[in-house]
């Protein structure tokens, strides 16, 4: 096992890593930022390396000052988290490059799927089911783009193979705006991402999203530890998130896991990825993974009671995974709500002094923050500052033990999305269960104020 880990992160998912190490008895050097000096984790951290200002670009994306801060500190591994550098393929390469290892899949296995084209190849390959839509990326020939959407059927999506965070993709409802829109997502998909490579998917009108969570070793080993619901997004970004997913049927998600498990072993897959699905009509349309720990990452933990970032941790010094399929169970239900510094129904940011924080408690509560009372969220990063998760015997219950957790938390100085997490727990449709991905919107739009 390692002795010392460098995370390299900010907000509570470094405070997460740091508490998984804590456990396993490693040590963790903390990076930051000019901007995040007043970190708790860095106040709490036995080592903490400053690594520039507060621009991300000049820090937590900044490798050369990530590297030197592992070296001078004698770290032995290097823990991404999600976000700024996880999904950067060049980054891991870096990492092992210097001596350290990457806690995370390798370098390959990120360049695979942060291409989605080649992802959606791979995954094919391994049987697992996809969006119909175009065999690779899409050719230039305005002919030839007119022919693959007939065939996949309009609507149509068309989708940039470098994209992420929701950007980079684009509508068609017609043949008559097809190729201009091939064309414009091309330009912006070459500026945004440096590569203009698109493809094309059938537009699937109400879905949920759905993923799985996997976990594997360097031995070949590898298990799903179940579902997640996501399909509540504003704009692509997830906002609360549950697991299990309502309504669907066991067989089938042990059915498309065991396909993920195989996809795994298939490319030599190893830690933690999330493969992320669209589930519409009883079926699952593989959309693209994710190679790095997911910000909804404890709902799969309550309910399975496995700590993924302390398995990340062990399967990255070479232990093989402490568990087999057949000893993962799921156990009753689990809610995430993601709070963030922002105006609840306008989505402003809310930087600034947080002049109060009182964290909700009780059975099946936990709260992932960084924040503490006099914290000052900057205001150059995301405006997540914390999650608030609960677990309950049955859906009902965990909606319950939200209800009064979103009910004891105060938050004070700057505002936050808690009236809306808090009106969302009490929605007749929500409590239903099993909304879909364009519901939240839609109930955004039917509650302006
Ligand atoms: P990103 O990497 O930017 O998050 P994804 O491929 O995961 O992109 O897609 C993000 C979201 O876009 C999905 O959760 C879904 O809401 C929507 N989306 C993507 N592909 C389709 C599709 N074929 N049909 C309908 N919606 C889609």
């Amino acid at each position: 096992m390692f002795k010392k880990i460098l995370v390299a992160n900010r907000g509570e998912i470094a405070l997460r890593i740091q508490r998984a190490c804590r456990e396993l008895g490693i040590k963790a050097v903390m990076v930051y930022s000019e901007a995040d000096r007043e970190a708790k984790y860095v106040k709490l951290a036995e080592e903490a390396v400053c690594i520039g200002p507060a621009p991300s670009a000049l820090s937590y994306l900044n490798m050369p000052a990530i590297i030197s801060a592992a070296e001078v500190t004698d770290a032995e591994a290097i823990h991404p988290g999600y976000g700024f550098l996880s999904e950067n393929a060049d980054f891991a390469e870096r990492v092992e490059k210097s001596g350290f290892q990457f806690i995370g899949p390798t370098p390959e296995s990120i360049r695979i799927m942060g291409d989605k084209v080649s992802a959606k190849q791979a995954m094919i390959k391994a049987g697992v089911p996809c969006v119909p839509g175009s065999e690779g990326e899409l050719p230039d020939d305005p002919v030839q783009i007119r022919r693959i959407a007939k065939a996949v059927g309009y609507p149509v999506i068309i989708k940039a193979a470098g994209g992420g965070g929701g950007r980079g993709m684009r509508v068609v409802h017609t043949e008559a705006a097809l190729v201009n829109a091939v064309a414009m997502t091309k330009a912006e998909a070459g500026a945004a991402f440096g590569n203009p490579a698109v493809y094309m998917e059938k537009f699937l009108q109400n879905p949920r999203h759905i993923e799985i969570q996997i976990l594997a070793d360097k031995h070949k080993n590898a298990v799903y530890l179940g579902e997640r619901d996501c399909s509540m997004q504003r704009r692509h970004q997830k906002i609360l998130e549950e697991a299990p997913a309502p309504g669907i049927p066991r067989k089938l998600i042990e059915r498309v896991g065991e396909r993920c498990v195989a996809a795994c072993k298939k490319i030599g897959y190893r830690g933690a990825g999330t493969f992320e699905f669209l589930y519409e009509d009883g079926e699952f349309y593989f959309i693209e993974m994710n190679t790095r720990v997911q910000v909804e990452h404890p709902v799969t933990e309550m309910i399975t009671g496995v700590d993924i970032v302390k398995t990340q941790i062990m399967v990255a010094a070479g232990e093989r995974l402490p568990f087999t399929q057949r000893q993962i169970e799921i156990r009753g239900h689990a809610i995430e709500c993601r709070v963030n510094a922002e105006d609840p129904y306008k989505f402003i940011p809310s930087p600034g002094r947080v002049t109060m924080w009182h964290a909700p408690g009780g059975p099946g509560v936990r709260v992932d923050s960084h924040v503490y009372t006099n914290y000052f969220v900057p205001p150059n990063y995301d405006s997540m500052v914390g999650k608030i998760i609960v677990h309950g015997d049955t859906r009902e219950q965990a909606m319950a033990r939200m209800r009064t957790a979103l009910g004891e938390t105060v938050v004070e100085g700057i505002n936050t999305n808690i009236p809306l997490h808090r009106e969302l727990m009490v929605d007749a449709k929500f409590m239903a269960g099993g909304t879909n991905i364009h519901y939240l919107e839609e109930w955004l739009d039917q509650h302006k104020r």
